[in-house]
């Protein structure tokens, strides 16, 4: 009888399961479906209750070699006005701090660190699952060769965690009658751009709102070349009918969304010769699932995208993917690998999750923006007062950090998942 857990995706997800069972002594082998791992993606954040997750792992010093501190999260309207500004991480008392970095970075980091640790036949690429069966004693994989299409051997295992994102083949064989993801009605053009740091060189902007416009702006890497320069991600969203394509790596086309910009040369940020300095652009539609009643079905179970994928308007995407690994590690350390595990897994992350996904719908940080424009019509104020207190704006953010769980009193006292 196998006591191995199989790990369907070499995302973040599932490499960052990958080591916390190798830490918990459990062993586990991942199986990814492209045929090379390469650092596809562009900007995300990881806040400090993840971080934490992954100083546990003893990765602080490497994700510090390739991402930046946060150190602000700045909020103005689309006529560049100040409406809020919060400290990030460390510089706002949390032990852990809070990394803007390149997905692709953050993969490699949990990539490199899966394969020193755990053996370099640890991540198997190219196997693409199709399915699983289970029965008493455990679980059958099913893989195609992702080149060719063929069918390879199958693996036997104790359980199977499907961390495949958001076209989970797990998660469709556990719910077949699931339609497309749900379209917010919002589009996004994604880019990254070398530029000189800004503000704090450390700060996260989101400015405008969804019916003119609005942008997520941080740099991801530091002093990148010889003249100061960091690379600086940037995300523009607006209200569209259509959705785009649900392909990660669609280059975009920048008269599709740059004259919602055309105006925003502000005095801390020229935004459109930010855009039109970008490297790339990809374009990628805003999109959730409803959330499910359960993932766990004996010994399958789902983790990260695959079980709760959201929209990307709290910096949670990548973040409850890490603790959903840390939490599930932690259980089946403590349960032994099988299914009560994963039942208690579920019975716990399925609801935490959930509040997430609907409140990155109705009110995440970002509705800080939203409030401003609504009440003031998106006209110029003279002071922020006047339209909205602070007290309520600090109440959107607060709000967040408690349901996402990173309240920084609740973090420091939550003891380790491990
Ligand atoms: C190429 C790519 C680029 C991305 N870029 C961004 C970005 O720029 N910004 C952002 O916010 N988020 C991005 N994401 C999503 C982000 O990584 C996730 O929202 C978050 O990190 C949660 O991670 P996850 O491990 O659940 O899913 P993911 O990181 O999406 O990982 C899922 C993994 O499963 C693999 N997989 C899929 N199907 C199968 C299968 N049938 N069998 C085996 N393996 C399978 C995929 O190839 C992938 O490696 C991207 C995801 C991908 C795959």
């Amino acid at each position: 009888m196998s006591n191995e857990v199989i790990i369907l995706g070499a995302g973040i997800g599932g490499l960052t399961l990958a080591l916390s069972l190798h830490q918990a002594g459990i062993p586990c082998r991942v199986y990814e479906a492209v045929p090379e791992l390469k650092p596809l993606g562009v900007g995300i954040n990881l806040l400090p209750h993840a971080v934490r997750e992954l100083t546990e792992l003893g990765l602080l010093p490497a994700l510090d070699k390739v991402g930046v501190r946060t150190q602000e999260a700045v909020f103005f309207t689309e006529h560049g006005q100040l409406i809020f500004r919060e400290a990030a991480g460390q510089h706002a008392g949390y032990d852990w701090p809070q990394f803007s970095i390149h997905r692709g970075d953050l993969q490699t980091v949990l990539y490199e660190e899966t394969l020193k640790r755990l053996g370099p036949d640890s991540v198997v690429c190219n196997r693409r699952c199709t399915g699983a069966t289970q029965d008493a004693d455990g679980v059958t994989v099913h893989f195609a060769d992702t080149t060719d299409n063929a069918h390879v051997p199958p693996v036997r295992g104790a359980v199977v965690v499907g961390c495949d994102g958001i076209h989970s083949a797990l998660r469709k064989q556990l719910y077949p009658n699931e339609g497309a993801p749900r379209y917010s009605g919002i589009n996004m053009w994604r880019g990254t751009t070398r530029w000189k740091p800004f503000l704090s060189g450390g700060s996260m902007v989101r400015a405008g709102w969804l019916a003119v416009g609005k942008m997520v702006i941080y740099p991801i890497r530091d002093d990148i070349d010889d003249e100061g320069n960091q690379l600086v991600n940037w995300v523009a969203e607006i209200h569209a009918p259509q959705p785009a394509l649900r392909d990660w790596s669609r280059a975009g086309r920048l008269e599709d969304f740059l004259p919602a910009f055309a105006d925003w040369h502000f005095d801390w940020l020229d935004v459109p010769a930010l855009i039109r300095a970008s490297d790339t652009i990809l374009e990628y539609p805003m999109v959730d699932q409803d959330p499910l009643p359960r993932w766990t079905h004996g010994r399958l179970t789902l983790l990260g995208d695959a079980a709760h994928p959201m929209v990307p308007r709290g910096s949670n995407g990548a973040g409850q993917a890490i603790i959903d690994a840390r939490f599930l590690a932690g259980a089946l350390k403590d349960m032994g690998v099988g299914p009560a595990a994963l039942e208690a897994y579920d019975s716990v992350r399925v609801k935490a999750t959930t509040e997430v996904v609907l409140t990155n719908r109705s009110n995440p940080p970002d509705a800080i923006l939203r409030e401003v424009f609504e009440r003031s019509g998106g006209q110029r104020f003279e002071k922020i007062e006047d339209v909205v207190p602070t007290a309520e704006l600090q109440a959107i953010s607060d709000n967040y950090k408690r349901v996402a769980g990173y309240d920084p009193v609740a973090l420091k006292a939550r003891p380790s998942f491990l």
